[in-house]
Parts: structure tokens; sequence; C-alpha cells
């Protein structure tokens, strides 16, 4: 038995539905009635919600059957899965090796057999870089299309739930039991596209000013819809006039036996009639740098609740709270995330304040920009996934710096709220290598199509 999993518990399915008889993993960062959930941290071992997931509930309604709680980086924090209080899970594709983070279990669990598919999360590739790790179909959601309700927040201003599974179509159809509105997050919302003139063109931020206006500022027929939600139809495999606009800087940052990979796997949907621009955005420059200022300061506000009162292990009483908060942080949190809290708790101090979060928060509105413009002129834009193979176990913890940059390709997506997909491109060295698509908001269809063309 692997590695994958924390708890391997069976919740049975409570209705018939397109899942009927499908194994599915959860990560351990999603809420589970009964059946324990510890976020991979010592802080919660033995915690047992009493309550489940808005995407736990639609998985048993549809006929899932949940087979266990998967491995991840504590709370969510890495890109290995070797910050896990339970141990590093290995890649079944090379025993050596990590199999990516944070939800490297569940891609694990899937890669292996051990569950014809998974759900993880996706605050900057959490969910995309286990998935190109261990060779198998991973989508980060638009920001509002799954609900969070029932996550256990590490950034949630960042962050989706998302499938993992063997192929594009297996991952569009577990996106269609798990995604819309729900009314228990707020953020969540229908799936809204834009018409113009018969053809659907583009997303919901778009399509706001697309309706009194189009591009060329003409007081066009373009009008509001709700988007083709329909994702496993989606998986088609046709990229005749697909724009494709690859991202130069993430292929050039990139070693070049992955870029290889994915520009022989590109140049090949050209071949099948796609057509093919490069595209430069100099926002992306700074994304791992707003990233981390982000996703820190807002897991320094979202950790707060673990103070062994209203969560998380017991520091015990002697007189002073304070005390008994700080023992049972200092017992209950690993390294990584209490670096996380400190940087974080820096960076939101005041006289810091705007230095460090607001700077970041200015280039994410600049990276959306970027990428809005960019997805003007194509329909989606592509990358590797990750930029690097898979390190060895251990070979990337000890420079917290290498392995932030690791998330270089995977980030400005989060950043910008949009929806991406990677699919398998290949091997390297008898590696898996993986092919990013990123599309409009709400455009997860086309990152579907892209996807299921280059498989
Ligand atoms: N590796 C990134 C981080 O550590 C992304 C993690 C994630 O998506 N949960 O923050």
């Amino acid at each position: 038995m692997s590695d994958a999993f924390i708890t391997r518990e069976v919740i049975e399915s409570e209705s018939d539905g397109p899942l009927d008889g499908q194994r599915v993993a959860l990560k351990d960062n999603i809420s589970t009635e009964g059946v324990p959930t510890t976020c991979g941290s010592a802080m919660l071992e033995g915690y047992v919600p009493p309550y489940d997931a808005t995407v736990v509930e639609r998985l048993t309604e549809s006929g899932a059957t949940i087979v266990g709680k998967t491995n991840m980086d504590e709370f969510g924090m890495g890109t290995t899965t070797e910050t896990s209080h339970f141990g590093p899970t290995t890649n079944p594709v090379d025993e050596e090796r990590v199999p990516g983070g944070s939800s490297g279990g569940s891609a694990a669990a899937v890669a292996a057999g051990e569950a014809d598919l998974a759900l993880g999360s996706d605050t900057g590739g959490s969910v995309r870089c286990p998935a190109a790790f261990c060779g198998v179909v991973g989508i980060k959601p638009t920001y509002g299309l799954v609900s969070r309700y029932g996550l256990v927040a590490y950034a949630n201003s960042l962050e989706q739930i998302g499938p993992l599974a063997p192929t594009v179509e297996e991952a569009a159809e577990l996106l269609d039991v798990i995604a819309g509105p729900d009314e228990r997050d707020a953020t969540t919302r229908e799936a809204r596209s834009v018409v113009r003139d018969g053809e659907t063109v583009s997303s919901s931020r778009e399509a706001q000013s697309a309706s009194r206006t189009t591009s060329d500022g003409r007081a066009g027929d373009a009008r509001e819809t709700g988007a083709d939600t329909n994702y496993a139809s989606a998986a088609d495999g046709d990229i005749e006039e697909t724009t494709i606009g690859v991202l130069t800087s993430l292929v050039d940052g990139a070693d070049e036996r992955v870029a290889s990979v994915f520009e022989a796997r590109i140049a090949d949907l050209e071949s099948r009639g796609a057509e093919v621009r490069e595209v430069e955005l100099a926002s992306l420059d700074h994304a791992v740098q707003a990233y981390y200022v982000i996703a820190m300061s807002e897991a320094s506000s979202n950790l707060a609740r673990f103070d062994g009162v209203r969560y998380g292990l017991s520091g015990g009483f002697d007189g002073d709270w304070n005390d008994a908060f700080a023992r049972a942080r200092e017992a209950g949190f690993g390294p990584e995330v209490k670096r996380r809290i400190l940087l974080g708790t820096y960076a939101l101090s005041a006289g810091y304040h705007d230095k460090y979060y607001k700077k970041a928060q200015d280039a994410r509105a600049w990276i959306k920009q970027d990428f809005d413009r960019a997805l003007d002129e194509a329909d989606v834009l592509a990358s590797p996934t990750m930029p690097v193979l898979p390190p060895k176990l251990g070979e990337s913890l000890d420079d917290p710096l290498q392995h932030y940059l690791m998330d270089a390709n995977t980030v400005p997506v989060n950043l910008a709220d949009l929806p991406a997909i990677s699919v398998p491109a290949g091997t390297a060295d008898g590696l898996p290598v993986g092919a990013q698509f990123i599309g409009p908001a709400f455009g997860e269809r086309a990152v579907i199509r892209a996807a299921s063309a280059l498989e």
C-alpha cells in the first residue's frame, strides 16, 4: 500500500449518478463529517469535522465512493508534499522522487490506480504541479466556480478545489459534478460568458464592459449569457482554428528538457490547425514575489484560529493564555508553516503594509490586466506547468527560495483568478512533463478542449 493516504476510510455514495462506481480520493484539507481531516498537520491530528464540505456532498450525491484522505504539504504550504507532519509521499513514477505538491497524495493515488479520481486544492499550483509531476491531469477552476465551503483555508482569495484524473475527459466529468454556485460560499457564482455577434468570445469580467461597447468601440450586439457549463463535452480533441498564445518567458525560464517536450507538443498542435503566437507578459516577472506576500499574509490571518482553544491541539493552561496559545502553536505547526505565519504577520504589520502587502496587490492587479489583454487576442495561453522535472526527495527543502521559484508558472493564474489545466505532454529522462493551458474567467471549456487535443 502506498504512502498517498493519511486516512483510509470509505464514505459510501448516497445515490446513483454520473460517478457511479468511481473511487474518489480527497485531499486532507477537505472536511468530511466523521472522518479525520488533518491538513497534514500535527495541529489537527485527530480532528474530526462535524460536517461535510459542499464538494463532498456533491460527490456522494453523484454516485461516487470516497476512499480516503490524501497526504499533503502541511496546510497546503509546499510544492513537494514533503512538509507533511505524516512524512512525504513518493512519486509512483519514480519512488526516489517527490510527487509534487501540495496535493501530492491525491495525484499519487490517481497515478498509482488507488483511486479513479481525486480532489486537490490549488492556491498557487497545488493541483497542477502534482498532476504534472505524476503524469496525470489536473484542473484549477476559475475563482468562484467551485465552492470552498468546508475547505480549510490557507489563502482564501487564491484557492479553488480542483479535480485530478487520468484523462482530460474524466477530470472534466468530475468538474461537472463539483462546479456551480453554493449559498454557503458567497464567492461562488454562475459561470458567465460574452457572446458577441453570435460567437462566445470571452469571460465574465469582460462581459460587463463588452455589453456596453465592443473592443473596437462600437456599440455591438455583445451580451452576457450563461456560459456553457458542460465541461466533459468540451474534451473533443478539436484544436482547429484555436489561437494559442505561448507565454515565452515561462518557456525560457524552464529546464531545457522540459521546454523541448513542451515545444514539440505545441508544434504538433500547430500542424493540426492551431494558430500559435508568442506572448510576452512583463508582469509575470513579479508573480512569485506577489504571490508569496499575499499567500503568507492571508495564511497568517487564517491560521490564527489554531490556538488550542478554538481549534487544534491544546497548549494546556497554567494561568496565562498567551503562553498557552504559544505552546499549542509551537508544538502543532511545522517549520514551513511557522515561517509563513511570521513573514505574513510582518508583511501586514503597521509600517510595512504599504511596502509589501499593498505593492503585492498592485502587482496582482497588473497581472490580471496583462492576462485579460492577452486573452483578448488568444483563446488560450500555454506554458510548461512546472519549469523543472520532479526533484528527488529531500533535494529542494533546504532552500525555501528555490522551492518557491518552482511555482513561477502556476501562481500567476491564481493571482488572476483564471482557470487552467495541466495535461501530460510526454516525458524527459523517463519523468513526466506537464503542459499548462490557461483560459479566460469561466473559460474552462476552452482549456479542456485544448488539453484534450494535446493528450
Ligand atoms: N506551492 C505553493 C505554496 O506553497 C502553492 C501551494 C498550493 O497551491 N496550495 O504556496
